[in-house]
């Protein structure tokens, strides 16, 4: 059977070549005789594949000495309890930002542990841009500010960031996480659930600075406490083993294609081509603001939402899908993770430019 090219938000494809070493080792991990589901996470070879992956990922990203990784499980969703849940104490307070559907339920889950001031909302004009950020409402006294730098559903990214001081960043970088260097250090904590950017489902990135670990309060479960994660290297219970083993496949695939900055080069490129595309088309438009972009998340809507249902299905017959914008915003969503290849976003374009000469 042929692959197609898969343009979900998530789970989202995940590169061929991890998947090809993946079922190489399936039944006999190195000559370990099991497959890497049926190792103990404490045992020498899991270990390995721990510490190996954890070592690439602190190259990738540049991670300072000062951060830990923590290999989670829960999603991004409970992080959005997990971070007020650690943090908010510290000063009963924390900022948020409102960018769209993700941001919005991360403030909503805030709001059970503390007091939430909403900083910058771009609801007004419909979450097609992130706020300028000297408009920000920013509070000296907040545990943290929380963004989203990119709502997977709307498109919107930010390509900078607001300065919030002393005041700690948390990020949901779910969507875009591991799409470009980044600089940890300007932020608190990062957190991402694996299944865009990352690997499969399951397993949930935490890179968290070590001076935010250990303010929970005495009632905090701890499970949903940094510090039992960070004491036992991830490893208080059994974590998603074999996630993290397939996430550090991916971060080795990162590293042989030339880590993150030539992964920039080629979001950015493959991006570029198809907002040019969509831009160049009256059939198809596109309503962010183009300076909050997304890299990774394309949303465009046809002219004639009526022809939407033929150009998801002639697109399927040329093995592009997935293609449906989430239920929310209607048209169309590309989502061009890491793992699409350039080849795919080059079909879709030629399609997209076919269907609107068969029908513009
Ligand atoms: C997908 C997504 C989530 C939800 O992630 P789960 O791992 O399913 O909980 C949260 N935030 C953003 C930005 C996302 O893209």
């Amino acid at each position: 059977m042929a692959r197609v090219f898969n343009f979900s938000a998530g789970p989202a494809m995940l590169p061929t070549e991890v998947m090809q070493q993946a079922q190489a080792e399936m039944l006999d991990w190195r000559g370990s005789g099991m497959s890497v589901m049926e190792m103990s996470h404490r045992g020498k070879e899991f270990m390995e594949i721990a510490t190996t992956a954890e070592a690439d990922l602190r190259e990738l990203l540049a991670i300072p000495d000062n951060y830990k990784v923590l290999f989670l499980q829960g999603g991004a969703t409970t992080q959005f309890a997990m971070a007020p849940l650690n943090l908010m104490g510290r000063t009963g307070k924390a900022d948020y930002a409102n960018t769209g559907s993700w941001s919005k339920k991360a403030i909503a889950e805030g709001k059970r542990f503390g007091e939430v001031n909403v900083c910058a909302s771009s609801e007004a004009d419909g979450f097609n841009s992130v706020p300028a950020f000297d408009s920000w409402d920013l509070s000296a006294d907040a545990a943290y500010l929380h963004i989203t730098p990119n709502e997977t559903i709307g498109g919107v990214e930010y390509h900078g960031l607001p300065d919030s001081g002393d005041v700690p960043l948390v990020a949901d970088m779910s969507s875009t996480i591991l799409s470009r260097p980044l600089d940890v250090s300007s932020y608190g904590i990062i957190y991402a659930g694996a299944q865009k950017n990352i690997g499969p489902a399951g397993l949930t990135l935490v890179i968290i600075r070590d001076d935010l670990i250990g303010s929970a309060g005495d009632d905090c479960p701890s499970m949903l406490n940094y510090a039992t994660h960070a004491e036992a290297g991830s490893m208080s219970n059994t974590p998603p083993t074999y996630s993290w083993y397939l996430a550090g496949l991916v971060f080795q695939w990162l590293k042989h294609k030339g880590g993150l900055t030539a992964m920039a080069e080629i979001n950015e490129r493959k991006a570029g081509k198809l907002y040019a595309a969509i831009e160049a088309n009256d059939f198809y438009s596109n309503p962010v603001a183009p300076a909050n972009r997304s890299w990774m998340n394309v949303p465009f809507i046809l002219q004639d939402a009526e022809l939407d249902a033929s150009f998801l299905e002639q697109a399927k017959q040329l093995g592009l899908v997935t293609l449906k914008g989430h239920r929310s915003v209607g048209g169309m969503r590309a989502s061009i993770y890491n793992a699409m290849p350039e080849q795919g976003v080059d079909t879709l374009i030629e399609f997209m430019n076919d269907f609107a000469q068969q029908h513009g």
